[in-house]
């Protein structure tokens, strides 16, 4: 049977390796739903290729030209939140969540509510509407597949887990493009050095918080949500290789770790084809050439992201969308060349502290306080810089 894959986010960097693997297999996957940002010369260019039936650009401007772009196909062109949500709802055997930031709850959240088999990377979906989701999830039935590499190795480990078993999970982190460096020459860090990763080929986002770290405080809460495990029982450890995607130790005193190269294709694979497995064409781990595998302590002195994330996730409430909505604005603005990049952190520990957000009991809720943080965030940062 082929599966029919709604693709969110296709223009991205895992909307990318995902089309990779599907193109390799068209007995398999059939592309039916693709949607973008603004890139719609791409997006056109992927709905022709791989046949899709609908094509969604968030930008609603671009929708004339999206349309023209799809003359003489099938595919259907629309444009807009609401369609968006609507095609992310649509009937689908998987749905790949691979919109970047906040702005992918909302398809998401429509997704699952429909009961769909959701193949999850965009992680700030389930950072800030983690209980909302995995509640919805619960009542429609819908399955969540994490696509994130350190979640997808935690859930292939807990394959052998009999529940309840689990003694703490640990999730690793390469340490990212400043792992060496000094407070102080952090302080000097460009966009150009932050997103030029040691191992991963990324968005740009989600290289400025791997450089940060904040990415693995996201992760931190992510892993709290998909697992249903307290911070107390997550651990981080830095591990420069990345050949190591995360480990679970059991009560037993047993640790089980999942292991491969460095290379996203391998969990959107196994998300794409659950329960089975497939052919991908990733490098063969090969450890005699690895020859050793470095592990050291995370520096939250340094790396204050890391510290900020584990008290959202403790605070609960508001505290771990407001983190998500600052950190978003500061890495713009980072990447914007209007702040320094330990500002970043700075900023959102500000509206942290600042935040009087109660917590949110449905995703309008979220999506406000989402908003209001923005703009908090960007009248502060404006303030200083002006
Ligand atoms: P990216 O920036 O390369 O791509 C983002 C995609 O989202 C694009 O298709 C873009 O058009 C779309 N998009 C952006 N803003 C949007 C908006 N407002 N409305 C609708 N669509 C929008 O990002 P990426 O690196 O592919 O990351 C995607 C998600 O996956 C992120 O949440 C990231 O944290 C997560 N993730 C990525 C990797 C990776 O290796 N790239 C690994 C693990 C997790
Ligand atoms: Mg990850």
């Amino acid at each position: 049977m082929t599966r029919k894959i709604a693709l969110l986010g296709a223009t991205g960097s895992i909307g990318k390796s995902t089309l990779d693997l599907v193109e390799r297999s068209p007995d398999r996957f059939a592309v039916t739903t693709v949607t973008a940002s603004r890139r719609v010369e791409e997006l056109a260019a992927i709905a022709r290729r791989t046949g899709a039936q609908v094509a969604v650009i968030a930008d609603e401007t671009l929708l004339p030209e999206l349309r023209e772009r799809l003359a003489g196909t099938q595919c259907r062109a629309d444009a807009g939140r609401a369609a968006l949500v609507e095609a992310a709802a649509a009937e689908a055997d998987v749905v790949i969540a691979a919109i970047v930031g906040c702005a992918g709850l909302e398809p998401v959240m429509a997704a699952v509510e429909a009961g769909r088999t959701v193949a999850l990377a965009n992680k700030e979906a389930l950072v800030t509407a983690g209980a909302l989701m995995t509640n919805a999830a619960q009542s429609s039935g819908a399955t969540i597949l994490p696509v994130d590499s350190e979640h997808n190795a935690i859930f292939q480990c807990l394959a052998c887990s009999s529940g309840g078993d689990v003694a703490r999970i640990i999730l690793t982190a390469s340490g990212g493009p400043f792992r060496t460096a000094t407070a102080e020459a952090m302080q000097a860090m460009t966009p150009g050095q932050a997103v030029a990763h040691p191992i991963w080929s990324m968005g740009a986002k989600i290289s400025v918080d791997s450089a940060t770290l904040m990415n693995k405080g996201l992760e931190l809460i992510e892993a709290h949500f998909l697992f249903g495990l307290p911070s107390g029982q997550i651990d981080i450890l830095i591990h420069p290789q990345s050949v190591i995607h995360s480990l679970v130790e059991f009560i037993d005193g047993s640790v089980l770790a999942q292991l491969g190269s460095p290379d996203m294709r391998i969990p959107i694979a196994y998300a794409l084809a659950w329960p089975e497995r497939i052919e991908t064409p990733a490098e063969r781990l090969d450890l005699a050439a690895v020859a050793k595998l470095d592990f050291e302590a995370p520096d939250e002195q340094r790396f204050p992201a890391l510290r900020l994330a584990r008290e959202a996730l403790e605070a609960g409430g508001a505290a771990p969308i407001v983190l998500n909505a600052a950190n978003e604005v500061a890495v713009a603005a980072f990447l914007a060349g209007k702040i320094r990049f330990t500002d970043i952190a700075r900023n959102v520990s500000e509206a942290l502290i600042a935040s009087q957000d109660r917590a949110p009991g449905s995703v309008a809720d979220v999506v406000e306080i989402d908003r209001a943080t923005r703009s908090r965030v960007e009248a502060a940062m404006a303030e200083v810089c002006s």
